[in-house]
């Protein structure tokens, strides 16, 4: 093969060629660079094979042997097969079993060498005590590059389109040996001056080939030195990514910056019904310095559910009214929708203000005029869902777009709002999270926005009491429910999600309703749901926060926002199948006025320990900060953000719970060069082109990057 260099095309690696390289390019996988970061999530020490003879049940083991054997067998279950193939190696024979892959026995074949990866089982044959049940498998070949594939540490990658496993190790190898020995590395050395930084060719030949003396545990936890210089490298890259994005919309100049005169002071002091916090002030003081500047805001609100983000970015909006703009509000759920519409309305009845509600369930007919209005500038603040921003709403001067309530409006998310204001101009964004976020999450999808975190709470309120309780006590609890209910108080009674159906969803609630409704006969018990009618939830809303419904019944529809002080009772049902962070927001929909507060978390008899451990986090903590990082460290990134639309850049090396340290040196190192590159001037081009350029083939598409440089 002729030499190559990072930025060749895959299709000319041997082995590769164009129809395979399309497939892979539609993986994003496009140079030779983008292939060497594909790195192995196991190695297995073929140096060492495991005698069958030593293995016992239940033990993990990679095996040599020959197949001596095999045979398709068909079971009386229509379509079901069994493969079944003898293996031997000098000490002792073991079946391999693959289910409904009647293919294999093209594969597995007698005569042949393989490589078997699992874990042993008592087998049901006598002859061969042992099994192993769908083992990873590669079949050892007479050809000339066993040399890659056993006799040492070898890499097994995760499959690629097309390519396998034992492919992707003879491609990957043959881009090392094409490769020169050093590699251009994008990491500028001085930055990390005080690390000896192993240089970038070493690294990617060392993760995908590790030397004999390798520590294989350090390498498959992806400790060792190589993965991390190649996590500082990817986290690094990120920092610099989202750095140069967040100074492309701090270039971006506003047409006219808004004023602060003291008569709109003394309107928006006009319309606090309370005193501000310290926090809320500071908050609001930031914001404001964002807004009276000369670039557009681009800022992250967070603080601790119950902590009163939502009258911080009223204000805001009355700010941006006051200076002849529009504002938008955009919450995740039409139920939060209508209750910001509700309390605005209510806060602003006496203005001169214009306020108007716009979301999927109103008909047509209700939604034209208001877009009508929108489009020619008579709605000043509009609130809806997310949809805001997806639909065909045409504002007529849009300068302000706060996201409330949000952990997965992320970079890209972002993005698709600059297209709504007025050609050229870009609006102000205040994004505010539902929970706290973890500060190695908020590094990487909010990396660049400013952040402002609210500390304190309204004055007066108490800590939530917390108390898991078992089916078994659902008496008790009712008892409980009643007493809260006689002395003035109301209760939320919310079932989970039950299936990822809606149907299955309401059917629970419906049940779960009328079974209270008979239980508490003398009380008023409503029902809420995402299937109703905008008018009937409206409706029960109002009653609920009247006081006329002492217990709602509901979905998940009110775990964000929600905001009823009266309140003082929350119980969650099967509490088990919630996140900690979702629990953490219901229990927030509570404590929220001056009484004593309390959730109930009903689990069933026999949580896992997992579930245990989980909803004792809850017990013990009201912090939302702490539980977000235990969430984050039980869940994982993506399962905490949600895995659909998460916001979160892909990160493919590191993990930003795992190798925070590595995170926050990158951190500091980006910071470092970004200072360095707007010190430059352009016309002698920057020093650190090398490590732009990289950037913006690597980063490019992942965090739609739009102006590097
Ligand atoms: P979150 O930060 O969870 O969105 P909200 O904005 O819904 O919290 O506020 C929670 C409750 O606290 C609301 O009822 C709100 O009116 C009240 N509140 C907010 N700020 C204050 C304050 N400074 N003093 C008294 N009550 C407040
Ligand atoms: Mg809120």
């Amino acid at each position: 093969m002729p030499p190559l260099t990072l930025t060749t095309s895959i299709q000319y690696v041997k082995g590769v060629g164009p129809r395979k390289a399309e497939a892979l390019a539609a993986k994003g996988y496009r140079s030779v660079e983008d292939l060497l970061y594909h790195l192995p999530f196991r190695y297995e020490d073929r140096g060492h094979f495991h005698p069958i003879a030593d293995l016992s049940p239940g033990m993990r083991a990679t095996v040599r042997g020959r197949i001596l054997a095999s045979r398709l067998i068909r079971t009386r279950r229509r379509g079901f097969t069994i493969l079944d193939a003898a293996v031997e190696d000098n000490s002792a024979g073991l079946s391999v079993i693959f289910y409904n892959q009647p293919w294999l026995k093209d594969i597995l074949k007698a005569g042949r060498d393989v490589i078997l990866f699992g874990e042993a089982a008592l087998s049901r044959y006598r002859g061969r005590p042992l099994q192993m049940v769908g083992p990873q498998y590669e079949i050892v070949s007479a050809d000339d590059d066993t040399a890659i594939h056993t006799g040492r540490v070898v890499p097994i990658y995760q499959r690629l389109g097309d390519l396998s496993p034992r492919m992707l190790r003879s491609i990957l190898h043959a881009i090392l040996e094409a490769l020169p020995a050093e590699l251009p590395d994008p990491l500028p050395p001085s930055v990390f001056a005080r690390r000896r930084l192993m240089p970038r060719g070493a690294a990617l030949r060392a993760v995908h080939f590790p030397p004999p003396d390798a520590d294989l545990d350090l390498y498959q936890s992806r400790g060792s030195p190589a993965h991390q210089r190649l996590i500082l490298e990817e986290f690094f890259m990120l920092q610099v990514a989202l750095g140069l994005r967040r100074r492309g919309m701090e270039r971006e100049r506003r047409a006219e910056p808004y004023a602060t005169t003291p008569e709109i002071r003394r309107r928006l002091a006009a319309i606090l019904p309370f005193h501000l916090t310290a926090g809320q002030k500071e908050a609001l003081r930031q914001i404001v310095g964002d807004l009276t500047s000369d670039h557009p805001m681009n800022r992250l609100l967070q603080g601790d559910v119950g902590s009163g983000k939502t009258i911080v970015a009223t204000l805001a909006m009355i700010l941006a009214v006051e200076n002849g703009r529009q504002a938008a509000l955009m919450a995740p759920t039409e139920l939060l929708a209508e209750q910001h519409h509700r309390v605005l309305g209510r806060l602003l009845e006496k203005t001169r203000y214009q306020v108007q509600l716009l979301t999927g369930a109103m008909t047509a007919a209700r939604r034209r005029p208001v877009l009508r209005a929108v489009a020619n500038g008579l709605v000043q603040i509009l609130i809806g869902t997310h949809a805001l921003i997806q639909d065909k709403v045409v504002f007529s001067n849009l300068g302000l777009v706060v996201v409330d309530e949000q952990h997965r409006f992320g970079v890209v998310q972002r993005a698709a709002l600059r297209g709504k204001a007025r050609a050229g101009r870009t609006p102000d964004v205040l994004v505010m999270t539902a929970t706290p976020i973890p500060r190695s999450l908020a590094l990487t999808i909010y990396g660049d926005l400013e952040m402002t975190l609210i500390k304190d709470m309204p004055p007066g309120r108490r800590p939530v009491k917390t108390h898991l309780r078992s089916e078994s006590s659902r008496n008790r609890i009712y008892d409980f429910i009643r007493r809260e209910a006689l002395a003035g108080r109301q209760a939320y009674v919310v079932l989970p999600l039950v299936e990822e159906s809606e149907k299955s969803d309401l059917r629970a609630a419906v049940k779960m309703h009328a079974e209270l409704s008979r239980v508490f006969s003398s009380l008023s018990v409503g029902l809420l749901h995402g299937r109703m009618k905008p008018d009937e939830r409206e409706a029960t809303m109002r009653q609920f926060v009247g006081g006329e419904i002492h217990i709602l019944v509901s979905t998940t529809v009110i775990e964000v926002g929600i905001d009823v002080p009266n309140a003082s009772l929350m119980v969650v049902e099967h509490a088990e199948r919630f996140g900690l962070s979702q629990l953490h927001q219901l229990r927030g929909r509570v404590g929220r006025g001056p009484h004593a507060s309390h959730c109930v978390l009903v689990h069933g008899e026999d949580p896992s320990d997992e579930a245990r451990l989980r909803l004792r986090v809850l017990g013990e903590s009201t912090d939302g900060f702490h539980i977000a990082e235990k969430d984050l460290e039980i869940r994982g990134p993506g399962e905490f953000m949600g895995t659909r639309q998460s916001g979160l850049p892909e990160i493919r090396i590191g993990n930003i719970i795992r190798d925070y340290d590595l995170l926050a040196e990158a951190r500091a190192g980006a910071q470092r060069v970004l200072e360095e590159i707007r010190t430059e001037t352009p016309a002698a081009g920057s020093r650190h082109q090398l490590l732009l350029d990289h950037m913006s083939r690597q980063w490019g598409a992942r965090i739609g990057l739009m102006e590097v440089g």
